[in-house]
């Protein structure tokens, strides 16, 4: 096996940190198990409950009337995040696409939305429209926009949340979970839950909607589970385990998850419509694979963490930090290092290992961008990928890992390729 590692690119040095890194991390590995099981579990009682069978995966063409399986996973997802309903649909093209339908849902035109994790993710900034937005957007619908920074903890800042819903405009609170691609970090559900109680205690009838983004089953609770009223994520995340080909789903009150559904398709349509094409079975697989495949993704970021951490990078979260998605950050130094380790984790991608990524100007950035990312499914992060802005301090975002061998060799490969310079 040794040759064989050394044959594939991985380093002697990198070889003989790492066995050291995954016994001094056994207990952190099998706390993620356990995490796992009672996630598994929870979905295994879902699909007993809501008799989940066969017939499920035929699917529908045309319109989709009737679908049973459609209505049989919206029930299973249901239960599982704790919530009154749930749309899971390959309609929606992508997580921004599911966030953006469950903020029409909680919000009314006059209304302000406020978010309390500071700037929202990237993709959402058009949807939200601020400062003269395209047609469709929030803006353009009358509803207007502020923002509460997080604290300099790095934190929600509750008091100036209490303040900010002091406003009567305000109609629906964002809070994003995941630290998605920047510096800030990650909420646990736990935190999430005290920004809840603060704006519920002062305004109950705010909507509360949480980005779910890369966060579903790292812990044994959903936002939903402590008053969250809608969350919303990406089915080629976590929740897909690595088999739905594509879509997202929403959750939460059932009078929002209609009103998202509408916003999905048409007012008088709803949910009622949409054919399953005969992909069913990949979303039912997927979400009884999703809480292992989400364990084997945490466990690879934290053995990441462990690894670059031995090696003198800095990394965040730290391999014993609590977490509460799969995302893990490090930072590389040079432009040279953050670029050579995501060759790396190309080169060991099961798909496109042969391709080799180049920095360059993607739209919407200010400096150049390398990507490697050689998934199953086009763009899976729940695949492992590996990304970063060419810039100082040369932060690469690794994610993903369907099985935590594949991903523990891949990030040894990559590492080996940075200490080689
Ligand atoms: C991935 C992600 C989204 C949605 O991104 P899509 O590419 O549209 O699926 C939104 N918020 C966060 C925090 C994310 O990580």
């Amino acid at each position: 096996m040794r040759n064989d590692l050394y044959d594939w690119g991985i380093s002697e040095r990198v070889l003989e940190l790492s066995s050291k890194v995954r016994e001094s991390l056994a207990e952190r590995f099998s706390e993620i198990d356990e995490i796992a099981e009672a996630n598994t579990l929870c979905v295994m009682r879902a699909f007993g409950d809501k008799w989940v069978s066969d017939a499920c995966f035929g699917g529908t063409t045309g319109y989709g009337y009737d679908d049973l399986g459609r209505e049989t996973l919206d029930k299973v997802y249901a239960s599982v995040f704790g919530a009154e309903s749930a749309l899971v649909r390959l309609g929606f093209v992508n997580g921004t696409h599911a966030i953006s339908c469950a903020l029409f849902a909680a919000l009314e035109p006059g209304q302000t939305l406020l978010s309390v994790t500071g700037e929202p993710y990237d993709t959402l900034r058009s949807v939200i429209g601020a400062g003269g937005g395209v047609h469709g957007s929030l803006t353009s619908c009358g509803i207007g926009y502020a923002e509460v920074p997080l604290a300099a903890s790095g934190g929600a800042d509750i008091g100036a949340i209490e303040g900010a819903v002091g406003d009567e405009r305000v109609g629906c609170v964002f809070i994003q979970r995941s630290r998605g691609y920047s510096k800030r970090r990650t909420l646990t559900v736990s935190e999430i839950e005290d920004i809840i109680n603060a704006v519920k205690s002062k305004r109950p009838d705010i909507n509360v909607v949480v980005d779910n983004c890369y966060g579903e089953f790292t812990e044994t609770i959903e936002p939903t589970h402590v008053g969250a009223d809608i969350i919303a994520g990406s089915l080629i995340k976590n929740p897909g385990g690595g088999l739905a080909p594509a879509g997202g789903y929403v959750a939460g009150r059932a009078d929002l998850i209609e009103r998202a559904a509408a916003r999905l398709t048409c007012p008088g349509i709803g949910g009622e419509c949409g054919a399953t094409l005969g992909q069913g079975r990949l979303l039912f697989q997927g979400f009884f694979n999703a809480p292992h495949a989400v364990g084997q993704a945490m466990k690879t970021a934290v053995f990441c963490a462990g690894l670059l951490s031995g090696l003198g990078y800095n990394v965040s979260p730290g391999p014993y930090d609590k977490r509460s998605d799969i995302i893990q950050m490090a930072e590389l130094g040079s432009a040279d290092g953050l670029v050579s380790f995501c060759r790396g984790i190309q080169a060991a991608s099961p798909v496109d290992s042969h391709v080799l990524p180049e920095p360059w100007r993607m739209p919407g950035y200010d400096c150049e961008v390398v990507m490697a990312a050689g998934t199953f499914v086009q763009g899976a992060s729940i695949e492992l990928s590996a990304d970063g802005p060419v810039k100082p301090p040369y932060l690469a975002f690794i994610q993903g890992g369907l099985t935590f061998e594949s991903g523990m060799l891949s990030i040894m490969k990559a590492a080996s390729a940075v200490t080689a310079n």
